[in-house]
């Protein structure tokens, strides 16, 4: 070894040392990096100081020396909890859902590990998973924090039980209003939040109170049994589970955990939703459809409005709930067998009536709220298409990049930059140019 490397390596020492605050002298004591003791200091110091990151690391190496210690333990899985939560606030989720399993099996009487469990699991859209880790938080000393509950009401909503999240979310309102101050910012929009919910979901429970339940491989469904069609529910389950296989096939992704799905009557639909007349079903983190009942509904177009709806359903999941409109609505289309030549001549005819080509900025808004049934159908031709063209000219694999650069956090315009070539607006800008 020559001289200046070991110059060198006896001043990385030093600073090591120092960098700890510990002092060189008062040897032969343990050194730092072996004693457990020392290093959960260290690590609480670290996580203080809200390097979280390196006190993971620096009390995985007391974990390592000391693996009975409780307090070893007891720290490990308390950095995990923040580690965890760092994640999760950048969309690492499957990371931070292992990190919290593991704070989970180290502290387990600590009711924000369950809780940071809860919430990541309700990212991976595994509901039941989300409501049980949410359910030991509350158990395990979380039962008071409105946070909490109001994230399990989110889950057991999710799982179709109205009733559940009623009662959850009517708690963490009362524990929030009798805590709040007047100019507490955070706690207003907590309680903007559960209002809102709230509100949506005693409208829909209204409908939805009587409704019976069904269970498939990836659904689960709520339906009007009191109707005339015993079957409808199993009929439709089926066809879900064929959209599932289908639409996942063409698209390389599958959605993790179950998707929520309620079927309501025609009238009962818009009661419950309340979208305009031609609405033909909807996705809001739940799929929504009206069926007339299945003596007088075409087959093939429920079919087709299955299919669609679960697209929206597919695309939330794999997109991270980051899909344009416009590219959710042309895919949708797409998957639910739509022609090209149909989409082309509505066009053409709103055209000869006078209605113009949508600028960029009008497919990025929601369909959903046009009034104008022309101007509705003009939207969802041009994104048909729009669709079909990047599709056609794009390779095999653009469209999963484009969703896994979504769900990563990456921004729009660059995402499809990045998995198509070209900007939405050169390639809309061509589009438009062609008709
Ligand atoms: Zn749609």
């Amino acid at each position: 070894m020559s001289s200046s490397i070991r110059a060198l390596l006896a001043r990385a020492a030093v600073i090591a040392v120092a960098t700890l605050g510990l002092s060189a002298a008062g040897a032969p004591r343990a050194r730092a990096e072996d004693d457990p003791a020392k290093l959960v200091e260290e690590g609480r110091v670290r996580l203080e100081a809200g390097d979280v990151e390196t006190a993971v690391k620096v009390l995985r190496r007391a974990r390592d020396l000391a693996p009975d210690d409780a307090d070893v333990g007891e720290a490990l899985g308390a950095a995990l909890v923040h580690l965890a939560s760092e994640e999760l606030e950048r969309r690492e989720v499957e990371a931070a859902r292992r990190h919290a399993e593991e704070a989970v099996r180290l502290v387990p009487k600590r009711w924000d590990a369950h809780a940071v469990l809860g919430i990541a699991r309700f990212r991976e859209q595994a509901w039941e998973g989300s409501a049980r880790s949410l359910q030991r938080a509350v158990e395990n000393g979380g039962g008071d924090r409105p946070r909490v509950l109001t994230w399990l009401g989110h889950a057991l909503y999710r799982m179709n039980d109205n009733a559940g999240a009623i009662a959850r979310w009517e708690k963490a309102r009362a524990l929030v209003a009798a805590k709040a101050d007047d100019d507490d910012e955070a706690a207003a929009a907590l309680l903007g939040e559960i209002d809102a919910a709230l509100e949506k979901v005693r409208r829909e429970e209204k409908v939805e109170g009587g409704f019976e339940e069904g269970l498939s491989n990836h659904f689960r469904l709520k339906w009007d049994g009191g109707g005339e069609d015993p079957a409808l529910g199993a009929t439709v389950l089926s066809l879900l589970e064929d959209a599932w296989n289908t639409v996942g096939y063409d698209i390389g992704r599958y959605p993790e955990g179950e998707v929520p799905v309620v079927v309501y009557g025609e009238r009962e639909f818009r009661g419950a939703v309340g979208a305009h007349g031609w609405v033909a079903g909807l996705y809001d983190g739940k799929i929504r459809i009206p069926v007339r009942g299945l003596a007088s509904a075409d087959p093939a177009s429920l079919r087709a409005v299955v299919t669609h709806e679960f697209t929206h359903a597919l695309l939330h999941a794999a997109g991270g709930g980051r899909v344009p409109i416009w590219f959710q609505e042309g895919l949708a289309q797409k998957q639910e067998g739509r022609a090209v030549a149909e989409s082309e001549a509505v066009l053409r005819e709103r055209r000869r009536e006078g209605w113009s080509l949508p600028a960029v900025a009008d497919l990025e808004k929601a369909f959903v709220k046009v009034r104008e049934r022309e101007r509705v159908e003009v939207l969802y031709a041009v994104s048909h298409l729009l669709v079909e063209e990047l599709l056609a000219t794009s390779g095999a694999t653009a469209l999963t990049d484009y969703l896994d650069a979504l769900a990563a956090g990456i921004e729009t315009g660059p995402a499809f930059q990045k998995a198509f070539g070209t900007t939405l607006a050169d390639f809309h800008r061509d589009f438009v140019g062609r008709r």
